[in-house]
């Protein structure tokens, strides 16, 4: 079959809800991806973050395959000899005390919010009916119908309705905002360090402190969206050791099952996860022993082969070759570590894309974040070569748009 079949069979069978580049993948290593024909084409999206350790890696690949000759899933009601070591190897890492797992990083974002209500009636005196969490425009926490109830993009929400209630939007990067918006029954704040999806939005130094500091202030749950940010993304382990400062729940996913498994979790205090008894909430899959075995190796490269370090080194790298194109379009760039956005001037109704496809057709897989922006976050494992060979191709189409 060539890649139109292909196309044509995920066309016909699949639902519409994603407009992918016009490539078949069919085999993966590291930084690289195949289509089906063998062409090659370097990973600058890395599955939005979910690869950051590169794709099959073959410590992670090993783990998997060790553990599939095992146990793969045993469910909550028996307890497995995978979910223990990876919770405590996880909570070293986040330097937080306790974790629960779940699978997808909307999961995550469902499971910290029951925790900020259930606190918030519980700990607080918040009356059951009542209580708000208080989120950013712009935000992207994920697809259930809770989370998109409190988007504010028209193309995720619109249309699904009736709406949850209990959630309070204030503009990103404006923490005046936040503490004039609190009020008796306000619960949590829930935010992203960099907002990915709205286009790499790097907020203010000073953000997350003054955040931390309100929380504390007005006894107010900081709840950290580190999904796309966490693990070594950003040139630290989680963005927020860039403010040197602590949240009070923490989601994770994405990089966290290493490229290879949905894994998520939310890691807090024991104190705050204390608020879930048995029975409370759960997941069938959440914590299974191939989830664990996975992702214990996913923590485990992503800390031996020091990738946060690589990260802003490799980014900083990055960014001082794509300031060195020379191209009209070019408006922005915005980064952190391998975190990099590249705005571009684009008139009523334009998107980039274009400039997408002309990356796919040069060899570069890079997706657009919102309309005017492109992202490259590669794998971290990526090296200097392999920026300088994804550089030519980006430079070439970008002087060419
Ligand atoms: C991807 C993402 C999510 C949702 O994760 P899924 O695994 O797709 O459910 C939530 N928050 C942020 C910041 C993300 O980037």
């Amino acid at each position: 079959m060539s890649a139109k079949d292909y196309i044509e069979l995920e066309q016909t069978y699949g639902a519409h809800n994603y407009h992918p580049l016009p490539v078949v993948i069919s085999k993966a290593e590291g930084v690289w991806v195949w289509d089906a024909d063998g062409k090659r084409y370097i990973d600058m999206l890395s599955s939005y973050s979910a690869i950051n350790q590169g794709h099959l890696h073959p410590r992670i690949v090993r783990a998997a395959v060790d553990q599939l000759d095992r146990v793969s899933l045993t469910s909550r009601a028996f307890s497995n000899d995978r979910m223990g070591p990876f919770l405590k190897k996880l909570c070293e890492v986040s330097g937080m005390e306790m974790a629960l797992p779940m699978n997808t990083g909307a999961e995550a974002v469902e499971t910290a919010i029951k925790l900020a209500r259930r606190w918030g009636h519980q700990r607080k005196g918040i009356p059951e009916d009542m209580g708000d969490i208080i989120v950013c425009e712009n935000n992207f926490h994920g697809r259930t119908s809770t989370i998109i109830s409190f988007s504010s993009d028209a193309g995720s929400r619109s249309g699904f309705g009736p709406y949850t209630p209990g959630f309070v939007t204030i503009p990103y990067d404006d923490a005046a905002a936040f503490e004039s918006s609190i009020g008796e029954n306000t619960m949590a704040i829930l935010v992203e360090p960099i907002q990915g999806e709205a286009g790499i939005n790097v907020p203010s130094p000073g953000y997350l402190k003054e955040l931390r500091r309100i929380c504390d202030e007005k006894d107010i749950l900081l709840i950290l969206d580190e999904i796309q940010t966490g693990f070594a993304r950003t040139g630290k382990m989680f963005a927020f050791e860039h403010e040197g400062i602590k949240p009070d729940v923490l989601c994770v996913g994405k990089a966290l099952g290493g490229g290879l498994y949905p894994v998520s979790a939310v890691v807090s205090s024991r104190e705050l996860l204390s608020v879930f008894t048995p029975g409370s909430h759960g997941s069938t899959f959440g914590g299974n022993p191939l989830a664990s075995a996975i992702a214990s190796a996913a923590l485990d490269v992503l800390l031996d082969e020091n990738l946060a370090e690589r990260s802003a080194e490799m980014g900083a790298y990055f960014v001082t070759k794509l300031n060195e194109i020379d191209s009209r379009k070019m408006k922005e760039i915005r980064a952190k570590g391998l975190l990099i956005g590249v705005e571009f001037h684009l008139g009523e109704g334009e998107t980039v894309r274009p400039v997408c496809q002309k990356l796919m057709e040069e060899g570069v897989l890079a997706k657009d974040t919102h309309e005017k922006t492109v992202r490259f976050a590669p794998p971290l494992t990526i090296t200097k070569e392999e920026i300088d060979w994804a550089m030519e191709r980006i430079a070439r189409v970008l002087k060419g748009s």
